[in-house]
């Protein structure tokens, strides 16, 4: 009898533990799910946000409306679908051809949209989920569209800088009126120690890199636009010396500098104030 009321309790236990074991398994599951969900809807924001501004890099140097007309085919015209207007698995699934004429469709889209998603994920994933995110969620997107003009035609349009550089200065209300002078700081300082490289240099960098380099100062501040530029010069000196050494340029080359810029002010956004550690060890005694 004891014996029987002993396996019994040890029965019950088991099963308690085991169900509770599945409960825990379960809620494991869920988190894990919950965690990859949100990650996607960022990542899918992000893309949604590359499909745009794919477009914007298109149009913007041609003065078209970057909102109208709708999306189209360049060769029959055709209107793009719901279906033809998913990020990246659009062109997937279209294995890369217009439904209408199988025109071939530019594998520039697909890849700025994927990578427009995955810069929109590092960057919450090192910021978090703030306004301040916001900020450089948009300054990201201002410059991949800058990049993509400067790769393509050799410009980056004023239409672009100039009215985004009042933005990002006026942002800083957000946080109160020293950071709008912080950011008007960063304006000026980016702005003009570009400005003076250029006079130097004689034609190494134009103004369009100088007014790409403000805007980043108006939504970056000083220290950040500065530590932006430097890592700009770091990558344009190694990816330079790579394709002269790889026989694709010559010294004589001109490789126009707006993607270097976008792509230290994509680290510095993501990475945030290790980064501007790194560049400036100084900066850690006077708290930052
Ligand atoms: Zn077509």
């Amino acid at each position: 009898m004891r014996a029987t009321a002993t396996r019994l309790h040890d029965f019950a236990e088991n099963s308690f533990l085991r169900r509770r074991q599945l409960c825990i398994g379960r809620r494991h599951r869920e988190v894990k799910e919950a965690w990859f969900i949100r990650w996607l809807i960022v990542f899918a924001a992000g893309s949604i946000a590359g499909s745009f501004l794919g477009v914007c890099i298109h149009r913007l140097p041609r003065g078209e409306s970057v909102v109208w007309p709708r999306s189209h085919c360049p060769k029959c015209g055709a209107t793009l679908g719901p279906l033809e207007l998913l990020p990246v698995l659009s062109y997937v699934l279209l294995r890369g051809r217009c439904r209408q004429c199988g025109e071939r469709i530019s594998i520039f889209y697909p890849v700025i949209e994927a990578g427009v998603g995955l810069v929109f994920v590092l960057i919450v994933a090192g910021r978090g989920v703030t306004i301040g995110t916001l900020n450089y969620l948009v300054l990201a997107s201002l410059v991949v569209v800058a990049a993509g003009i400067d790769l393509n035609h050799g410009v980056i349009p004023d239409r672009l800088t100039l009215p985004w550089m009042a933005v990002g200065v006026a942002a800083g209300a957000l946080w109160g009126l020293h950071e709008v002078a912080i950011r008007a700081i960063g304006l000026v300082v980016c702005g003009g120690l570009v400005f003076l490289i250029a006079l130097l240099s004689r034609g190494g960098m134009g103004g369009g890199d100088v007014k790409l380099m403000a805007l980043v100062g108006s939504f970056l501040g000083p220290w950040g636009g500065l530590a932006s530029f430097m890592i700009a010069c770091f990558i344009g000196a190694a990816v330079g010396v790579g394709l002269i050494v790889a026989g694709l340029k010559k010294r004589k080359d001109e490789i126009p500098f707006g993607p270097f810029i976008a792509a230290g002010a994509i680290i510095v956004c993501i990475s945030g104030t290790w980064v501007l550690r790194l560049v400036f060890p100084w900066l850690g005694q006077a708290g930052f």
